[in-house]
């Protein structure tokens, strides 16, 4: 059996692996609703399969995955798990900690809960970074996917938002067993001048967040925001081997940089 997990390893196969490299990809999610098409498992099943993917590839180790992430307002939708950004910040935090504390310097972590995770996750990295010396970085589908996704996206500006043509698109590809595509159905968010939730979309915005109400308001009856009846299986693929292909390149250069750690102590 293929050992990309930490917890398929032993701890003296931890220590040699720690003599000859010292990076460790850690999988983030969510569980929440992605619409009538998409399952609850949806950000953290992309974060695990880029990881094992890229792992693969980079002969890299993988930290057990979090399922959960901050999605306070897909409480409206059941099946949704949610915990506070405090939470999250700290549960980051101290699996880094415990993972610096035993030699890995060169973290890398992916954020398959597309932008919602970051401001807590960016929280930790920088707390860890300046503690401990440790080189940190996040990679989050949005961002690190933007060159590609600009070209593959067909729907219109404001319709990159949730379960929509690049996320569905995505699952398409790594777990077609999961897509009912033809539950996909199109929910394009009202236009409102400064409240652009869209990561593609070059104006002038501010951040507005949704409460659970006003979010149930805009996406009954399915939980979408966008147009996930334009997702294919070619975009798909096109998405996850740019996104594959960068975080690749990502653990490569992870590996040239040059680290040096300060005392770290376990959380206790
Ligand atoms: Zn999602």
């Amino acid at each position: 059996m293929e050992k990309l997990y930490l917890y398929q390893w032993t701890w003296p196969e931890i220590k040699a692996y720690l003599k000859k490299d010292s990076v460790m990809i850690v999988p983030f999610g969510s569980t929440e609703q992605h619409g009538l098409h998409l399952p609850l498992g949806n950000d953290a099943l992309v974060a695990i399969r880029l990881a094992e993917d890229a792992a693969r590839i980079t002969k890299t180790i993988v930290a057990p995955p979090c399922w959960y992430g901050w999605s306070p307002h897909h409480m409206a939708y059941p099946g949704t798990i949610s915990i506070t950004p405090e939470t999250l910040t700290r549960v980051l935090y101290e699996v880094l900690r415990s993972l610096i504390y035993h030699g890995f310097k060169r973290l890398i972590v992916i954020n398959g809960h597309r932008m919602a995770n970051l401001p807590p996750l960016q929280i930790a990295a920088n707390r860890i970074r300046n503690e401990t010396g440790a080189y940190v970085t996040i990679a989050d589908p949005f961002y690190l996917g933007d060159t590609v996704s600009r070209k593959i996206k067909e729907s219109p500006p404001g319709g990159v938002g949730h379960a929509e043509e690049l996320e569905t698109s995505h699952m398409m590809h790594i777990y077609p067993e999961l897509v009912n595509i033809k539950k996909a159905v199109k929910n394009l968010p009202p236009k409102k001048k400064f409240h652009v939730s869209d990561p593609y979309v070059i104006t002038d915005r501010t951040f507005t967040p949704s409460s659970l109400e006003s979010f149930r308001k805009i996406t009954e009856p399915s939980g979408v925001t966008g147009d996930p009846t334009l997702a294919t299986v070619e975009k798909g693929k096109k998405l996850h081997k740019a996104l594959v292909d960068n975080l690749v390149e990502l653990i490569k250069l992870a590996r040239k940089e040059k680290v040096v750690l300060k005392p770290v102590t376990p959380c206790f």
